[in-house]
């Protein structure tokens, strides 16, 4: 799918239709000490460690594509719930 570089749309905190950048959202690093990662890490610790069944063969051959729609106005940051797209190209 081709998304166009800018897009016109309601921005909540001015309340109106503004102009907004549009970029693909991408994961954060994962960081090692997070508070999740650290509890994860505690219960795989000894017997029947794994605490849920592995991930050996994936079911989805695509990932769900976010948009993130920056405000050109006031910079806030708004994400658009993703579809499933084998391709995507902000143009
Ligand atoms: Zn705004």
């Amino acid at each position: 799918m081709n998304a166009p570089k800018e897009i016109r749309t309601y921005c909540p905190r001015c309340n109106k239709h503004t102009v907004h950048t549009v970029s693909l959202y991408k994961d954060g690093r994962r960081r090692a000490l997070a508070k999740g990662e650290r509890a994860h890490e505690r219960e795989r610790r000894g017997y029947g460690g794994q605490k849920y069944p592995m991930l050996r063969r994936k079911a989805k051959t695509t990932k769900k594509q976010t948009l993130k729609l920056k405000c050109k106005d006031c910079g806030y940051t708004i994400h658009r719930e993703g579809i499933r797209l084998k391709k995507l190209t902000i143009q």
